[in-house]
C-alpha cells in the first residue's frame, strides 16, 4: 500500500492507495470509534458495498440517486434529515463512497452539518481518485450554475482501492485519464512520457500501472494544494483547459460530453493559444494530441458549434477575475503558467482551428 500526505498543518491527512485495501480494518480505526454515516448511490452500493462491509463497523447508509442532477440542495437536505433524526453529534463522521458527485455532496454535508464534522473519501471513479477526492473542494450545483454553492473542507483521509475501477465504463475511465494527462502537462514531463510509453498497460488496467498513475496524480495535486489551498494563485494551474471545457459542457448541456472529454479538447485549445504567443511549439501540441487520441478523447470541438456563443459562455465562467479572462497555458509539456494577457482574437483563432 502507498501512502501520501497532504500537508496542511493541523488539517493534514493521508491518502492510501492500493489494490483491495478496503478490507483493511486498520485504515478505519479512527472512524470506527465514531458515529458513522456512509453516503453512496444505489449503483455503487450494489457493485461494491461488499468490499467495505467488513472494515466498517457501523453500517448506517444514506443512499442518494445516481447522477449530477442530484448534486443539489434536496440531496443535502436528505442527508441533514437523516443525521438529525438519528442524533448524529459534532463528533460523527461521514464516509463518501462514490465518484465526484457523491464526494462533493457528502463533503459539503460534512462541511456544514453542525458547523463541520469529519469525513473520509473513498473515491470509486478514476476522476475522483486522481482529482476530486483530494484538496477539500466540496459543494453542490444551483439551478443557476454548477458548483456555485460550496465550501473548502478537507477530508481526514482518502482511501483509494484501485480494484474498484474494474466496473467503471471505458468512457468514464478515459475521461478520468484526461485529468491524469493534465498533471503531466502542467507539472511533470517524465510522467507524461511514461503515460505515452505505457498506454496499453493503462488501458488494460494493469494493476501496477494504475497504482502508478493514481499515485503520481495525487502527489502532484497534494503538492499544489499544500502550497495554495484556497486557489489564490498556483492551484489555478489545475484548471488547464477548464475554461474552454466548462464552456463546451455548458454549451452542449451538462452530461452530453463528460467533463474529462471537454477539458481534453480544452488542453489543445489552450496549447494553440500558447503557440500563437510563441511560448510553445507545435511538436509539443502534437504529442498531447496523440496521447489524448490514444485514450479516445476528443481533439476537436463538437460539430457545428457557434464560436462566438462559446466565447460568450467562457466569459461568464467563475474563473473570470475583475472582468478579465484568466487563462492557464502550457509552456511546454511539464510546465504551465497563468496569464490574463490574451486578446480575444487569439482565443477566437484557437477555437476556430478546433472547429469541425
Ligand atoms: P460521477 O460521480 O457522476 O460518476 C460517474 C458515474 O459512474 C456515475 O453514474 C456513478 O454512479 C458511476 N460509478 C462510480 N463509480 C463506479 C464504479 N466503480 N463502477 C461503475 N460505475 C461507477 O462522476 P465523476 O466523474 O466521478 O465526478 C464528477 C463530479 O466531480 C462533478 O460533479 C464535478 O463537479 C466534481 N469534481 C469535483 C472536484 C473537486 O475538486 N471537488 C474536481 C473535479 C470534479
Ligand atoms: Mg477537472
Amino acid at each position: 500500500m502507498k501512502k501520501i500526505i497532504v500537508n496542511l498543518n493541523k488539517r493534514s491527512y493521508p491518502i492510501f492507495i492500493g489494490k483491495n485495501i478496503l478490507s483493511d480494518k486498520s485504515l478505519f480505526n479512527k472512524v470506527n470509534k465514531k458515529s458513522l454515516a456512509l453516503i453512496t448511490n444505489k449503483k455503487i452500493e450494489k457493485l461494491h458495498i461488499s468490499k467495505i462491509k467488513n472494515a466498517l463497523m457501523k453500517k448506517n447508509k444514506i443512499i442518494i440517486s445516481d447522477g449530477e442532477k442530484y448534486k443539489n440542495q434536496d440531496s443535502i437536505t436528505k442527508i441533514y434529515n437523516y443525521l438529525l433524526k438519528n442524533k448524529y453529534s459534532r463528533d460523527s463522521c461521514i464516509v463518501a463512497f462514490g465518484g465526484g458527485v457523491i464526494g462533493d455532496m457528502a463533503g459539503f454535508a460534512a462541511a456544514t452539518y453542525q458547523r463541520g464534522i469529519d469525513f473520509i473519501q473513498i473515491p470509486t471513479t478514476l476522476l475522483s481518485m486522481v482529482d476530486s477526492s483530494v484538496g477539500g473542494k466540496t459543494g453542490i450545483n444551483h439551478p443557476l450554475g454548477k458548483n456555485m454553492i460550496g465550501s473548502f473542507h478537507q477530508p481526514i483521509a482518502v482511501i483509494i482501492d484501485t480494484e474498484i475501477l474494474k466496473t467503471l465504463s471505458k468512457r468514464q475511465f478515459n475521461a478520468g485519464m484526461s485529468e491524469v494527462i493534465k498533471y503531466g502537462i502542467i507539472k511533470d514531463k517524465n510522467f507524461f512520457d511514461w503515460i505515452v510509453k505505457n498506454t496499453d498497460e493503462i488501458k488494460a488496467q494493469d494493476p501496477k500501472s494504475i497504482i502508478k498513475i493514481v499515485k503520481r496524480s495525487c502527489e502532484i495535486k497534494a503538492e499544489i494544494v499544500a502550497l495554495d489551498e484556497k486557489e489564490k494563485n498556483i492551484r489555478a494551474l489545475l484548471n488547464l483547459g477548464h475554461t474552454f471545457g466548462h464552456a463546451i459542457e455548458n454549451y452542449l448541456g451538462y452530461g452530453k460530453w463528460l467533463h474529462g472529454e471537454a477539458i481534453a479538447c480544452g488542453f489543445l485549445i489552450a496549447s494553440s493559444v500558447a503557440i500563437q504567443k510563441n511560448t510553445m511549439n507545435i511538436s509539443e501540441y502534437n504529442k498531447i494530441k496523440a496521447l489524448l487520441k490514444a485514450f479516445s478523447l476528443p481533439t476537436k470541438l463538437p460539430k457545428n458549434i457557434n464560436i462566438e456563443k462559446l466565447f460568450k459562455i467562457m466569459s461568464l465562467d467563475k474563473k473570470v477575475k475583475n472582468n478579465e479572462m484568466v487563462y492557464v497555458l502550457p509552456k511546454n509539456i511539464g510546465n504551465a503558467y497563468i496569464t490574463n494577457k490574451i486578446s480575444k482574437n487569439i482565443v477566437i483563432k484557437a477555437l476556430k482551428d478546433h472547429a469541425k
